[in-house]
């Protein structure tokens, strides 16, 4: 394998809080093993464009604490076609850059992967993204300080939720995963979750209607994974209950993109730090092609492509758990 002599990192998809404090570590682990470290910019998106920049241990100071990436991110549809890879690759080629260190979600690794087995350089993925939908790796970075804002909002709303005795549907971020808001009603003692892994077939919303709205309470906080696939958000339940409970005062909140945003949790900044040093120890010992990850507390390398297309299951005791506590 061709000697590492200089890295290239990015950011890409979605932002998520501990971007940061990953970037910083690989930059500082780099410099550490010896190496270059070229920043680019806005993702694949700089990555095609050339909008690259060398990063030392200085442009980095500072930046742990800070919610976002300062590297950008961007969308690239360039990226998704085979020319806009092959002019990616020209870019790796003139910036010298030996291996390439993608800080992102499923869809940026899957970019990772394709451009891994198309050109000879090695890749590895570091799993950053709020939903936690990474096979492989027990969290990805950001999911923990989302959880913590989603928590802090749900908090809130029950207090008008309570004062007016209302239900309350709030809609969370998880792009089709349900772990932000089954983790998210359990912190806040919301009466349910609707997320799109409770798939036995069930009615999710008859269930908790059955188990009878305001039996014993006087407001309800239902906490809705958004679910672009099939399109059943909070407003699709509310819109139901409005319909066939007229009696009941039903709200809806989408939290939106607050979600993303804010200084990272100290969480998120131990696991962004050890997920950037671990990316470079792994290329160090020659790994291509993998995700590190975490795992009861230990550092794990995935392969990329099962990072990427096998389904992380939801923790199914947890669905019970949740209708226990909500009696
Ligand atoms: P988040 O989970 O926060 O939404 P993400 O990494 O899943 O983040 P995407 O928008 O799905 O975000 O992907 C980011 C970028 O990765 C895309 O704009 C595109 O440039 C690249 N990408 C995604 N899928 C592929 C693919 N199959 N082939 C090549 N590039 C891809």
């Amino acid at each position: 394998m061709k000697e590492i002599k200089t890295i290239g990192v990015l950011t890409s998809g979605g932002d998520a809080p501990g971007m940061n404090a990953c970037i910083r570590a690989v930059t500082r682990a780099a410099i550490y093993q010896g190496w270059r470290v070229m920043g680019i910019h806005r993702g694949y998106l700089g990555l095609y464009e050339g909008d690259i920049k060398e990063l030392t241990t200085e442009s980095v100071s500072n930046t742990i604490k800070m919610g976002g990436t300062i590297l950008k991110t961007a969308r690239c549809m360039e990226f998704m076609t085979e020319d806009g890879r092959k002019q990616a690759y020209e870019n790796v080629l003139k910036f010298g850059i030996d291996a390439l260190i993608v800080i992102g979600g499923n869809g940026s690794l899957a970019g990772a992967q394709v451009f891994a087995l198309e050109y000879d350089i090695p890749v590895i993925g570091i799993p950053g993204t709020i939903d936690n939908d990474l096979y492989g790796t027990k969290a990805t970075i950001g999911y923990d300080t989302a959880l913590n804002t989603i928590v802090e909002c749900v908090d809130k709303i029950r207090d008008t939720a309570s004062s007016h005795d209302r239900i309350f549907f709030i809609e969370v971020m998880g792009r089709d995963a349900g772990f932000l808001a089954q983790m998210s009603a359990i912190a806040a003692g919301a009466e349910a979750a609707l997320i799109p892994e409770d798939n036995t077939g069930k009615d999710q919303l008859g269930e908790f209607i059955s188990r009878g709205i305001r039996k014993s309470k006087n407001s309800s906080i239902v906490i809705v994974s958004e679910s672009p696939k099939d399109g059943k958000g909070a407003e699709y339940y509310a819109k139901r209950v409005r319909k066939e409970y007229p009696q009941y005062d039903v709200r809806v909140s989408i939290l939106g993109h607050l979600q993303r945003g804010g200084t990272p949790s100290s969480v998120d900044r131990i696991l962004a730090s050890r997920l950037g040093v671990a990316a470079i120890e792994a290329l160090n010992e020659g790994q291509r092609n993998i995700m590190v990850g975490i795992d009861s507390n230990e550092i794990v390398y995935v392969p990329i492509n099962r990072a990427i297309k096998m389904d992380k299951p939801i923790d199914k005791d947890l669905i019970h758990l949740l209708s226990v506590l909500s009696i």
